[in-house]
């Protein structure tokens, strides 16, 4: 069961659960047993940029400013 974070209106504790899906929205506060709780969004969007790893060094030797 997947991991979801909430957080309780009541006294402003944010805790996790652990809860299906079918009941993702069906929990209570561990310290105030409230039912007024609000499910967080957790934001798990991995931003990968690309390029491959690797190391090796190649630098594109730039030089020589044009002067005149
Ligand atoms: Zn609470």
């Amino acid at each position: 069961m997947p991991f979801y974070d909430f957080q309780c209106e009541d006294c402003g504790n944010d805790f996790e659960l652990e809860r299906p899906i079918s009941r993702r929205d069906e929990a209570d506060c561990p310290r105030c047993r409230s039912r007024k709780v609000k499910r967080l969004v957790r934001s798990v969007n991995a931003i990968t940029t690309g390029g491959g790893g690797g190391g090796g060094g190649c630098a594109p030797s730039s030089g020589g400013s044009g002067g005149g």
